[in-house]
Parts: structure tokens; C-alpha cells; sequence
């Protein structure tokens, strides 16, 4: 039907290339917005634009010469030295960028040397993007490390629709204010004609930041959007939240491979309750928190010794940054205090995993447990939470979840709403999970699976595209 092409543009292409027994590799890479965008690409005959984050000495052109007939779309690649990589990708995007956005100011870094190699990159993005496109493509460009790339589109003459889309938060203006590139990145965002957030929050809080910031701006706000105005254009911004395949992850849950595994981790917690925590390593994650409602927990509710352990998976990530090394000691220390302080011989209060999970892992491992604990700071969205209900099948979970999570705006009827800030009434939560009486958990995960496989990836995918 629609004719025009889809153009994606992410900081990392959607590959993973490596060099096994002297021959090059190439593999699509796994992830939700691989999966999501895939199928749309294919059927836009579409492009997917980014940094292949792989080494020079990889042949590239055959490589992705040779992704285009496996996978049905076509790649563009932008190369970046190692030093761009590190003011621009390590430095600005996740040194400034990512504890502003997520609320926290104490982390954030402002270095000039990291900003001019941002705006540098960006403009060799949109370079290379200019040179591939048509008139009639549309284009979409993926988030915080990208958000200068409708600007030096359009300085280059580009008028094709531009959309973009920010996963994670978007900061309130007294935290956006501190930035002393503000005005250069709002600008930069205002260049696009569609600019999606992940929720009704993050949009508002855009909003306030241009009405306040940039003179003159009129704002219309419609039901699902709010159309900024000036004499030169139009910009339409929206709130789309992400989400899942949730038929394949409930498919995959209800497998015999999955289900043998879940049997097993369920004998090995016989007659007692697991609570899972499954995050990246990152201080956005409220990790140590956790840790600690959890000991409050069992401080307050002698009943719960023995009868519920936390099963805590982190997965290693950015541990050449030192804010994520001392966070790694931090857990180390926590869980091995708390432990200390109430194990039991029979019962582990916390078993904690560093490593990742592959698949029928991680699904055995939500399948089994009777709790989520899902109690980030700020989140964009939260996926670990969608996922895990997809993967309930048998409607016997119960999410706990941070009221900070993107995700909470959709699913706070049917989970129960924390602030990880607040352990005492972490505490309780959990406390009321583990007594939750089954019809009460089954009531509400299947409100909750409902909304997951109504709002699923695709439709998101759809909607975006569709709003354009
Ligand atoms: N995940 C993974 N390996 C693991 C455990 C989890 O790849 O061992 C995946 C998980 O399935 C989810 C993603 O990592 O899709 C985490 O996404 P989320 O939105 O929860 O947080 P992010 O890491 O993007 O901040």
C-alpha cells in the first residue's frame, strides 16, 4: 500500500560481527526494537542506518552486502574512530545525556571536549544518511545519542518527514535548565516533524521546556498530540510507549524447554516464594534499594524468614565506567551483609547472579517466580516488566513495580506501585505480595497480560509510523 520507504537511524546497527576460525561473521542482533522494526523494514523495502561498533579490519561491504539478502533490508554504516566513541557514545550520550534524563544531576559530567564530539558525530550521521535517502522516504531517527540529527538534516537541504524517538526519560525543566547545551538540543529536536516520548510525562515535560525556553512557540494540545508552532514549521510530539512481541515471548513461555526449566528452579525453592530482580548493571536500576527494602522486609515481617528468597540477575554492562565498578562492589557488599545477617542454614535470603540469562533461561526464570520486583529509579519503559507478564502464562504472578518506570503509566492498575525510595513501603508491598490471596493475583495479572498484548510491538511500531 504505502510505497515510500522506512529509513532507521540508530547510534548501533542491529548486528553483531565477529571474526571465528579466521572467516567474518555477521548476525542479526536480538533486542526489542531488532524485532520490532525488522518486519517493517522488510515490507518498506526500508534501510537501516548506524554505527556497525565493530572492528576496521571487518570487511564490511560484503558483510552487509550480504545482510541484505538474508535479512530483506539493507544497511548503512557510519564509522566512528575509537576516540569518537568514547567523548561522543561513553562521554556526552552516556556520561551527560543519561543521568540528566534520568534524574540524576550528581553524575552527570559537563565537558566541552564530549559535547563538540556529539555534534560532530551527528552531523556524519546525518551525512550519511542525506546521501542515502530518496524525496519520498521517510525517516526515523532512534534516541539520546541522535538528538541533533534533524537540524544538520535540514542544513543540509534535507526535506523529507522526520520523525524521531526518545527510549528513555525526558527530564523536568528544572533539570533540563542545567544543561548548558540546552538550547542547542531543543532546538535540534524542534527540526523534526514528529518527536515521540514514551509517555504522557516525558511529553509534557518537553513541551514545558520549549514553551518556557523558546519565545514565541505556540502549543496546540490535541488528544494524542500537542502541535508546537512558530512562523517556520509545525512540530507534532506524541507519546507512544514501547513494548514486546507478546506472542512470542507467551509461545516460548508455554514450551516444553521453558516449562522443564521453570519445573527445576521451582524444586529448587520447594516450599518457599521466589522474588526476581532481573536489570542491567546501572544506577538508574535502584538496585541497592532493592537490596535494602528487602532486608526491611525481613527486619519487620519475622514470617517471611525462610519462606521467600530474592533471586537477583544483573547483567554486566559499561564496566569500564567507574560510577558502574563501584555500584558492582556496592552489590557485592549489600548482598553479602544482608546474607550474613539472616541466612539460615536451608535458606539463602539472596541469591545474587552476575551474568546474563539466555533465553529459555530468563523465560524459566519469570515463569517461576510467584513476585517481580522491578523498582528502578527512572525508567524509560521497562521491558524486564512487560516481559515478565507475558512470560506468567499460568496468571500467578505479581509485579512490583516503581511508580518511576515509563511502564507504570500503563500498568498501574494490575501491579502494585512502589517508590523505591521509600523502603519501608517497599516492604510492605512485597509482604503483600506474598500473602496475595490467588484470585486477587490472578485478576490482576490478567488485566495486566491483556494490556501487554493489546499495546504489543507492532501496534506501537504501526501507530509511530502511521502518525507521520
Ligand atoms: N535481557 C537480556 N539478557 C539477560 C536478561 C535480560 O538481554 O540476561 C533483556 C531483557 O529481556 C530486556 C532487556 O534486556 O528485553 C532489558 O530491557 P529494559 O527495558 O528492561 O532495560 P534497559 O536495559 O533497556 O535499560
Amino acid at each position: 500500500k504505502d510505497s515510500r520507504r522506512l529509513i532507521a537511524v540508530s547510534n548501533r546497527l542491529p548486528i553483531v560481527v565477529k571474526e571465528e576460525d579466521g572467516r567474518w561473521q555477521l548476525a542479526a542482533g536480538a533486542g526489542g526494537l531488532v524485532t520490532a522494526l525488522s518486519p517493517v523494514l522488510k515490507r518498506h523495502r526500508g534501510m537501516w542506518i548506524g554505527w556497525p561498533g565493530c572492528d576496521e579490519a571487518a570487511p564490511l561491504e560484503e558483510l552487509v552486502a550480504r545482510f541484505a539478502e538474508q535479512e530483506g533490508y539493507r544497511l548503512g554504516t557510519v564509522p566512528l574512530s575509537q576516540e569518537e566513541v568514547e567523548d561522543y557514545y561513553e562521554g556526552f550520550s552516556n556520561m551527560t545525556l543519561w543521568p540528566l534524563f534520568h534524574d540524576l544531576l550528581g553524575l552527570c559530567q559537563f565537558n566541552a571536549q564530549h559535547w563538540r564530539a556529539y555534534v560532530e558525530v551527528n552531523r556524519r550521521f546525518a551525512e550519511v544518511t542525506a546521501k542515502k535517502i530518496a524525496r519520498e522516504d521517510l525517516v526515523w531517527v532512534q534516541d539520546y545519542q541522535l538528538m541533533l540529527m534533524g537540524g544538520r538534516l535540514r542544513e543540509l537541504g534535507v526535506k523529507n518527514p522526520l520523525a524521531f524517538f526518545l527510549h528513555i526519560p525526558f527530564p523536568s525543566l528544572d533539570l533540563f535548565r542545567r544543561l548548558p547545551w540546552k538550547m542547542e538540543i531543543l532546538r535540534g529536536l524542534l527540526e523534526f516533524d514528529l518527536v515521540g516520548f514514551q509517555t504522557l510525562r516525558d511529553r509534557r515535560n518537553f513541551v514545558a521546556c520549549a514553551r518556557e525556553l523558546i519565545p514565541g512557540l505556540r502549543a496546540e494540545v490535541h488528544r494524542r498530540t500537542t502541535v508546537l508552532r512558530d512562523e517556520e514549521r509545525a512540530v507534532r510530539v506524541g507519546h507512544f510507549p514501547i513494548s514486546i512481541d507478546f506472542g512470542e515471548f507467551n509461545n516460548q513461555a508455554r514450551g516444553r524447554e521453558v516449562a522443564d526449566a521453570a519445573w527445576y528452579l521451582h524444586e529448587k525453592f520447594a516450599n518457599r516464594q521466589l522474588l526476581l530482580g532481573v536489570d542491567r548493571l546501572d544506577y538508574t536500576k535502584g538496585i541497592p534499594e532493592r537490596l535494602l527494602a528487602f532486608e526491611r522486609a525481613l527486619e519487620l515481617y519475622p514470617e517471611l524468614h525462610g519462606k521467600l528468597s530474592l533471586l537477583q540477575i544483573v547483567v554486566p554492562s559499561r564496566t569500564q565506567v567507574p560510577e558502574y565498578q563501584s555500584l558492582k562492589e556496592q552489590l557485592d557488599q549489600l548482598a553479602g551483609r544482608i546474607n550474613g545477617r539472616f541466612g539460615e542454614p536451608g535458606w539463602i535470603p539472596i541469591h545474587y547472579m552476575f551474568r546474563s540469562l539466555d533465553r529459555v533461561q530468563l523465560l524459566a526464570h519469570y515463569r517461576a517466580a510467584e513476585i517481580a520486583l522491578i523498582t528502578p529509579l527512572r525508567d524509560g519503559m521497562n521491558l524486564v516488566a512487560k516481559e515478565y507478564c507475558a512470560a506468567s502464562v499460568d496468571n500467578n504472578g505479581v509485579l512490583i513495580l516503581s511508580e518511576f518506570a515509563g511502564a507504570a503509566e500503563e500498568l498501574g492498575k494490575g501491579a502494585l506501585l512502589v517508590n523505591p525510595y521509600d523502603l519501608d513501603g517497599t516492604a510492605e508491598a512485597i509482604r503483600r505480595a506474598y500473602t496475595m490471596e490467588q484470585g486477587e493475583r490472578q485478576r490482576r495479572m490478567r488485566m495486566l497480560r491483556a494490556s501487554i498484548q493489546r499495546n504489543n510491538v507492532h501496534r506501537w511500531v504501526d501507530y509511530f509510523v502511521n502518525s507521520l
